[in-house]
């Protein structure tokens, strides 16, 4: 075996539809996946109008992203803001709330929220389609 090789680092940011339906699409490839939320815990929006009128506690709509993900053996989780991408130079920068400095990555992939087009995470899990 090539004792240089190195798995393909993939940071996803954020782990909201988009960023969780991009990590599960991506259990099973050969790759170093790492995924940043600046919360702790995955948030299903959808259902917050219930919790506002205390047909649901917020625990309900709310999971650890931690354990959402903890069956995938290629992915960590990491608490943190992203406060920047560097593209040419792959690196993605990170307010640190666990584990900071900058992280080099081979792929990045935008999961943050910035583009919603529905609750099925396919603004994300699209890009998976070029890493
Ligand atoms: C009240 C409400 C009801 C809705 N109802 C529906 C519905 O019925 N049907 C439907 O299709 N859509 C619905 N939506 C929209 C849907 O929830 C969004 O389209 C969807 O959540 C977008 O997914 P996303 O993964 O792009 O972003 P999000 O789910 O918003 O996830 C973004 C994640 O990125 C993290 N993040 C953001 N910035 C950073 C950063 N700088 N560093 C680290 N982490 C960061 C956030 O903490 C979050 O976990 C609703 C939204 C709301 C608010």
């Amino acid at each position: 075996m090539n004792q240089s090789y190195q798995r393909p680092r993939i940071v996803i940011i954020g782990a909201g539809f988009g960023g969780l339906a991009a990590a599960r699409r991506l259990a099973h490839v050969d790759a170093q996946i790492t995924v940043i939320d600046r919360n702790n815990h995955h948030l299903f929006q959808p259902l917050l109008y219930q919790v506002a009128t205390a047909d649901l506690s917020p625990a309900d709509i709310s999971a650890p992203i931690r354990s959402v993900l903890r069956g995938q053996r290629n992915t960590q989780v990491l608490l943190a803001e992203v406060t920047g991408v560097d593209t040419t130079r792959k690196l993605v920068f990170a307010r640190d709330r666990a584990d900071g400095g900058p992280r080099s990555v081979d792929e990045f992939l935008p999961g943050h929220g910035r583009q919603c087009d529905g609750a099925d995470g396919r603004s994300a899990a699209r890009q998976v389609g070029s890493v």
